[in-house]
């Protein structure tokens, strides 16, 4: 046979080829399904837009206010013109719209007794990261624990637990941002938002936050690395363009993104602690360097801190702020905790049925949560 027509019937069969898988695809997409040449994506449900989210479950006038007057309080702790201390209390991770909400008004009743002298932001954890990637990954993934994982289902279900949680509490919560296309669903509802250890040095996570204008906590990576905690810092209080939630987008950057510190893990995989007076004060130090907006320190005292050891929080907060009164520089930069709490201490198994009892990391239980709360504004 020529060689032309050889090269022209392989064109053509090509051709056809790509046609077919063309048309196969779009038909595909539309419905959703696996899309051949596509991986392994299996296209389960489109998500609803933001918007059409927002509007089947808005937030009421009365309640956006309540929300927007306590923005002001905290951002006076964050920009130093307030000295009450912000404590970042609740379970790890949210997974009982119930428990959850019997937690906060507990807190709720205790905030009017320390209004002076701190202001606590309930955690409202709906987004875990996890170390292998496997397990539960949260309510906005799997809203209900006997059923199999449903995204949609999720994004209702923490917009649903977190306007009640406001709603009966007054106190607006935070929340991981685990993954930066999310921060939509709940913008109008959180006061605070913190980027895991796990996350804190990916660009998406740091241009995001650079468009909140609420404090955004960096978490140090597990390395403990301190410049890269504060590179994130930097990078999330300078103005972007970036590609966000398929929008060019401008960000004016947040001068309100600070640092927190959860202590890191080492090369052969154990627990070191940053929270001791040394590791402070050297923090302090470099972050001061930096001249970046509002140096702010927040210390968390579980995770790597504690080695989850979740009774340990209280000892380690009332370290933290025995070394505030030893350096002029840690009361100033140092201005509150994250805490792991819950109804029940301590943790169970994600099936373990046990109301108000944290199913991920282990948790202080109430009565020693009140008790901390209550002798952390003693000292304030
Ligand atoms: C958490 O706050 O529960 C958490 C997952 O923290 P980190 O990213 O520090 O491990
Ligand atoms: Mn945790």
């Amino acid at each position: 046979m020529h060689v032309g027509k050889v090269l022209s019937f392989f064109a053509l069969t090509w051709t056809g080829a790509a046609l077919i898988l063309h048309l196969t695809r779009r038909a595909c997409w539309r419905g959703g399904g696996r899309i051949p040449g596509n991986m392994g994506f299996e296209y389960i449900q489109e998500i609803p837009q933001p918007r059409t989210i927002l509007e089947g479950m808005p937030l009421s006038l009365d309640l956006s206010v309540v929300k927007r007057k306590r923005d002001q309080e905290i951002r006076s702790v964050f920009t130093h013109q307030s000295g009450k201390l912000v404590l970042i209390i609740g379970p790890c991770s949210a997974h009982d719209e119930d428990a959850v909400c019997d937690y906060i008004s507990r807190l709720a009743k205790v905030q009017e007794d320390v209004k002076d002298k701190v202001l606590l932001i309930p955690r409202i954890y709906t987004n875990k990261p996890r170390t292998t990637g496997i397990g539960y990954k949260g309510m906005a993934h799997q809203p209900n624990l006997a059923e199999e994982p449903n995204i949609v289902e999720g994004i209702r279900a923490i917009r649903r637990m977190h306007i009640r949680a406001l709603k009966e509490s007054f106190l607006p919560a935070a929340d991981e941002m685990l993954y930066p296309g999310n921060y939509p669903y709940l913008e109008d509802l959180l006061s605070y938002v913190a980027v895991g250890a796990r996350s804190v040095e990916n660009q998406a996570h740091r241009l995001t936050c650079s468009g909140l204008d609420i404090p955004v906590g960096m978490k140090n990576p597990t390395s403990g690395d301190v410049e890269v905690t504060l590179n994130s810092i930097q990078a999330s209080q300078a103005p972007h363009v970036f590609s966000y939630n398929r929008w060019e987008v401008k960000t004016p950057g947040n001068p309100l993104t600070h640092a927190v510190l959860r202590g890191a893990v080492d090369y052969h995989g154990l627990a070191v602690p940053n929270y001791h007076y040394e590791d402070l004060v050297q923090f302090a130090e470099a972050y001061q360097k930096r001249g970046l907006a509002n140096p702010t320190m927040i210390v968390d005292t579980n995770h790597a801190n504690s080695n989850k050891k979740y009774a340990e929080q209280p000892r380690i907060a009332m370290e933290v702020m025995q070394s505030r009164k030893h350096s002029l520089l840690l009361r100033e930069m140092i201005r509150g905790f994250m805490i792991e709490s819950f109804i029940e201490e301590g943790s169970q198994k994600v099936d373990g049925g046990v109301y108000g009892k944290s199913i991920t990391d282990p948790c202080l239980g109430w009565k020693e949560s009140e008790k901390l709360i209550r002798d952390l504004a003693a000292m304030v």
